[in-house]
C-alpha cells in the first residue's frame, strides 16, 4: 500500500501577512497531488492572512507554538483559542528552538500538547538529540525520555490524532542532514517505544516526520525509508520554488 506523505514547513519569524499570502498563492498550484499532506506554520501575525490564502487548497495552516494555558494573565502569551480562530489546524510542539531558547521542558510541552487536543488542534511533537548525546550513545534514551514525558497520559484517541517529528538538533540548520539510514534507524526506535505503550496499530498510524536540513536533493531518498513518512522543512520551505519541488 502507498503510504500517505506528509511536508510540513515551520517558516518561523519569517514572512509578514502579505509576503505569506503570496507565497501561498505561488505554491498552491503545485499542491494537488492525491496522497500528500501539506502544511505550513507561518507566525502568529501571519496565521490569519495564510489561512484566508490557502481556503480551498489542501494546505493545512497551523502555528509554530502557543500558551499551556487557556486563558489568563500571561503577558505576551497566544492560547490555543487565538490560534485556531485565526485558522490553525495544527501546532508544532517542543521543536528544539523552544525546548533550547525558550527553556521549555517536556513537562511544559507535554501540558500545551494536552490543551492543543482539548482544542482539537493537530500536534506536532518535535523530539531529537543533540550531537553530543548522539557521540555519547544515548539517542535512544533522549528520544525515549521525550517521548514517555511529552506524551505521559495520552489516550489512544488522543495519540491517534498525533503527528512526531523527530528533528535530530545537529542536523537544524546546519546544512547537515541525517543519512535516510541514521533517520530510519530513529523513527524505528520511536515506533517500537510508541508500540511499547500504545497499541501497534496506532504505533503504525503515527506519522513520523523527518527534520533537519530536508531538501530538494534528498527528499526522495529520505521518504524511500519504511518508516519516514514525510518531513517537516525550516529554510527550504522559505523559497516558493523548494517547497513545491519537494
Ligand atoms: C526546523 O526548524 O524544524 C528545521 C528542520 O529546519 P531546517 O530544515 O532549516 O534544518
Amino acid at each position: 500500500m502507498k503510504k500517505t506523505i506528509h511536508i510540513a514547513g515551520n517558516w518561523k519569524m519569517h514572512f509578514l501577512p502579505g509576503e505569506a499570502t503570496s507565497f501561498i498563492e505561488k505554491v498552491t498550484p503545485f499542491v494537488k497531488m492525491g496522497g500528500v499532506n501539506v502544511y505550513i506554520a507561518p507566525p502568529y501575525t501571519s496565521i490569519q492572512a495564510s489561512s484566508r490564502a490557502a481556503k480551498g487548497s489542501l494546505i493545512h495552516i497551523g502555528a509554530q507554538n502557543m500558551s499551556e494555558h487557556e486563558s489568563g494573565a500571561y503577558t505576551g502569551e497566544i492560547s490555543s483559542a487565538m490560534i485556531k480562530e485565526a485558522g490553525a489546524q495544527f501546532v508544532i510542539l517542543g521543536h528544539s528552538e523552544r525546548r533550547t531558547y525558550f527553556c521549555e521542558d517536556n513537562q511544559v510541552i507535554h501540558r500545551k500538547l494536552k490543551r492543543a487536543l482539548e482544542e482539537e488542534l493537530q500536534p506536532i511533537l518535535c523530539v531529537g538529540e543533540t550531537d553530543e548525546e548522539r557521540s555519547s550513545n544515548q539517542t535512544q534514551a533522549i528520544l525515549e525520555k521525550q517521548l514517555r514525558e511529552g506524551l505521559r497520559d495520552l489516550g489512544a484517541k488522543e495519540l491517534s490524532l498525533l503527528m512526531i517529528a523527530y528533528e535530530p538538533i545537529w542536523a537544524i540548520g546546519t546544512g547537515k542532514t541525517a543519512t535516510p539510514e541514521m533517520a530510519e534507524e530513529a523513527h524505528g526506535l520511536i515506533r517500537t517505544y510508541i508500540q511499547s505503550f500504545a497499541s501497534r496499530e496506532i504505533a503504525k498510524k503515527i506519522p513520523i516526520l523527518y527534520g533537519g536540513s530536508v531538501k530538494t536533493e534528498n527528499i526522495r531518498d529520505l521518504l524511500s525509508e519504511p518508516n519516514i513518512d514525510g518531513a517537516l522543512i525550516g529554510g527550504a520551505s522559505l523559497d516558493v520554488r523548494s517547497f513545491a519541488q519537494i
